[in-house]
């Protein structure tokens, strides 16, 4: 088995877009003969293309871009070439689930219109709607105006968004990805994040009454969450494999692996007390590559990997060893991510009693700030001591996931945010005076992570001393505690 991974290693650090930021993936699912290729090819047109080699992703999906709305998006048929058969094998729609619900930002389901509803059907409508990602119901072949209120047939299903379409001739189709962008996450759009929340009309209305509605975004976080995915990373032997038994194995939880037919992504969902814990690629936690170089690339590649398709990450620290520069590394990652960060301090049990290196044993004080000085930008990232193999703060894991996965998804209105900006003292931030900005007003365009679009007078990247201290100052007032907050800068001339 190692060599497979070693063999993965190696496919996913040649392929350099394996970890860069992609445009925002659109999946299409449903059963054979509903129309989802005929629905991807009217959305693709000819750019329709059959890619392998992507990580995480097996040979079978087809991929293709579009472009709407000035934006890149992707879009898989989960379909891919499965054999067309009548009765989809439950196999596959756990399969056709999970690849919707692990990579894709949103997720279409496609039904037939014309045919009643068939068990497949309600079975993956089920898995996708408590997936917690944007979902949208595509009611296809409605090719007449007659057609059309036939639709709402479909409810039932229990999807909010319901939309007829003809994926034959094309009606309906616009609405449709209408409906799908505005769901998409702000985080990945690939550039002028902003001029998708506002438009040159609300900027004109500001002059007249003060700041104008911001157009809202939805985003992941204001869907009904019914789940936090998480992240648990770190470098080699820092007890990932035995924190993940820990937070799996308890007797109140209730363990239910979601089984793909890949090999490489297994989740593990715990139910506790009313919230659902889903462990990304258990699997992959597990897997140790044989060489210590190998273990260590391996441990990189999946971080970025399960952060891609978390919420929440639990950055894990061996007590004993301290923060490396690998941990460094990885922690720079989680960061960058924009998901939210639970620092980790693992092992705390071998440092404290029995220590076998003569040393005195540690004080959390003095070696919470060993670990926040040499993870900075982690500032905003709770601290939490533990002992995987004791099962020592397992609870406080819980307890903390479920805290900054709902700070994550935190808004304040631009009210709230209006009166805040009065109160700070920008005279306090240690910035140069020319790289000083002066805000208008600002406004939270996003949550998960909090995005803050600020209307400034000069168009220039913040000063990473203006933008910490703002952030900290927004901290201060609400919280967002594990998040990162970002910021976009919008000259107002
Ligand atoms: P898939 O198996 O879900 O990918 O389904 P296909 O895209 O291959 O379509 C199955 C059948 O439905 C084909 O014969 C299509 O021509 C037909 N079909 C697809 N979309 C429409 C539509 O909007 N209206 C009608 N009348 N037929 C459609
Ligand atoms: P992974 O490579 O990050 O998945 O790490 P493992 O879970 O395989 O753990 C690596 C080693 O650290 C194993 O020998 C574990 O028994 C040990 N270990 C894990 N957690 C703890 C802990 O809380 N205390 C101590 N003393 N050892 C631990």
């Amino acid at each position: 088995d190692w060599r497979e991974a070693e063999l993965e290693a190696t496919r996913y650090s040649t392929d350099k877009e394996a970890v860069d930021v992609k445009a925002p993936l659109i999946a299409i699912c449903g059963r054979p003969n509903v129309g989802k290729s005929t629905l991807f090819n009217r959305l693709t047109g000819s750019r329709r293309s059959i890619v392998g080699d992507e990580p995480g992703i097996t040979r079978d999906r087809i991929y293709g871009e579009i472009e709407w709305a000035g934006r890149d998006v992707r879009v898989v048929d989960t379909g891919g070439v499965v054999p067309d058969d009548e009765a989809l094998i439950p196999s596959e729609i756990f399969r056709q689930a999970q690849v919707a619900l692990g990579e894709a930002d949103a997720i279409v389901m496609v039904v037939d219109g014309r045919t009643e509803l068939v068990a497949p059907d309600i079975e993956l409508a089920r898995l996708l709607l408590r997936g917690g990602k944007p979902v949208f119901l595509a009611v296809n072949k409605m090719d007449s105006v007659e057609l059309l209120a036939g639709a709402e047939n479909f409810r039932s299903l229990g999807f909010r968004n319901v939309l007829p379409v003809s994926a034959e001739h094309g009606t309906g189709v616009g609405d449709l990805l209408d409906e799908v962008f505005s769901a998409l996450p702000v985080e990945t759009v690939a550039e002028e994040p902003t001029e998708v929340m506002l438009t040159a009309e609300d900027e004109m209305e500001e002059d007249e009454d003060g700041p104008a509605p911001v157009r809202k975004l939805r985003t992941h976080g204001e869907y009904e969450q019914a789940e936090t995915k998480i992240a648990i990373i770190g470098r080699p032997n820092v007890g990932k494999s035995t924190l993940l038994n820990a937070l799996t194995g308890t007797k109140r939880a209730i363990v239910s692996p979601i089984a793909g037919t890949t090999r490489d992504a297994v989740d593990e969902v715990v139910e506790r007390s009313g919230h659902s814990f889903r462990f990304v690629d258990t699997a992959g936690i597990r897997r140790k590559g044989k060489t210590k170089l190998m273990a260590e690339k391996l441990s990189v590649i999946m971080a970025r990997k399960h952060l891609e398709a978390a919420d929440v990450s639990l950055l894990l620290i061996d007590a004993v060893e301290g923060v490396t520069a690998l941990d460094a590394n990885i922690g720079g990652y989680a960061h960058e991510s924009g998901r939210s960060v639970i620092i980790v301090v693992n092992k705390w049990d071998a440092v404290t009693t029995g220590r076998t290196d003569g040393k005195a044993p540690a004080d959390k004080k003095v070696y919470e700030e060993q670990v926040r000085d040499a993870l900075k930008y982690l500032d905003y990232a709770p601290l939490l001591f533990i002992s995987a193999a004791e099962g020592k703060g397992v609870d406080q894991v819980f307890k903390k996931v479920e805290l900054v996965a709902r700070e994550r998804r935190k808004r304040v209105s631009t009210g709230q945010m209006n009166r805040f900006l009065e109160r700070v003292d920008f005279q306090r931030a240690s910035v140069p005076m020319s790289k000083r900005v002066k805000i208008y007003y600002m406004t939270q365009a996003a949550v998960a992570p909090p995005t803050f679009v600020l209307f400034t007078d000069k168009d220039v990247k913040l000063h990473f001393s203006f933008e910490r201290f703002l952030a900290n100052q927004i901290r201060d007032s609400f919280g967002f505690i594990g998040s990162p907050i970002w910021f976009k800068v919008r000259a107002r001339n």
